[in-house]
């Protein structure tokens, strides 16, 4: 469902968020009634407003460098923002990663700012103050949480970005995603120890780490059987731009 458009950028939900919203919901009402409801789906909304900013990060970074921002889109997990190509500059790719987090940064600094610090009062009352808070750590936590370097995080670009500045991109990426893998695996082994709830984490991770590895390996062949045909041809030997997306845990 499209809701609306920033700078060209078109905002989506995808059902399924749809869906997380009806259930935080309903566990709102049954918990305390209307209150309730409003506090949990105005939590929910709050911390996917920050992951809209967030993806509007990547977006106007992006467009900064003349590349097309197809949208956003927004699913339980997190965001998505889909660009129409991305170029193998490991400078751009960086500065483009990095973008995400540096909003949630920002938005840490804005919170510390304006936030006033502890108040006696009703410890059961959840205050604006302890509110703003929450989303000053939520902000951190997602900030630096997508700094881990492990694809389909913005960590996992970076990293990714700068071995492509030494070694070619599929190899880039293979080291990338090898790294990604072993930090899953660890991350997998301290949730089975201290939080099992946890270790379906890890291996949502892992999964789309391996994903993004696929398509880029599969974006080589396809460029390399361009390549071949462009030559035959006698053509230019430049590949053509394909689309490219890049998403958030
Ligand atoms: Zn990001």
């Amino acid at each position: 469902m499209n809701l609306f458009c920033v700078r060209g950028i078109r905002l989506a939900v995808h059902g399924t968020f749809l869906a997380l919203l009806a259930v935080v919901a309903a566990y709102g009402w049954i918990e305390d009634g209307f209150a309730g409801l409003l506090l949990q789906t105005g939590a929910l909304l709050t911390v996917f407003v920050c992951v809209v900013l967030h993806e509007l990060g990547h977006c106007f970074a992006a467009l900064h460098y003349g590349i097309g921002v197809r949208r956003i889109l927004l699913l339980p997990v997190g965001g998505m923002a889909e660009f129409d190509s991305m170029p193998r500059e490991p400078r751009r790719e960086i500065i483009i990663a990095l973008a995400g987090p540096a909003v949630n940064f920002a938005l840490v600094a804005l919170l510390w700012a304006v936030v006033p610090g502890e108040v006696p009062g009703d410890p059961d009352a959840i205050t604006w103050a302890e509110a703003g808070r929450l989303l000053l750590q939520w902000n951190l936590i997602m900030g630096l949480f997508n700094l881990l370097p492990a694809f389909p995080m913005d960590g996992g670009r970076i990293l990714r970005a700068a071995l492509a500045m030494r070694l070619d991109y599929t190899r880039a990426t293979f080291w990338a995603a090898t790294t990604a893998k072993i930090l899953c695996v660890t991350g997998l082994i301290a949730a089975a120890w201290y939080r099992p709830i946890w270790m379906a984490l890890p291996i949502f991770i892992f999964v789309l780490g391996e994903l993004e590895y696929r398509a880029v390996k599969r974006r080589e062949i396809e460029e390399e059987h361009w390549r071949a045909r462009a030559a035959r041809f006698g053509l230019v030997d430049e590949p053509p731009l394909l689309a490219s997306h890049e998403s958030e845990g």
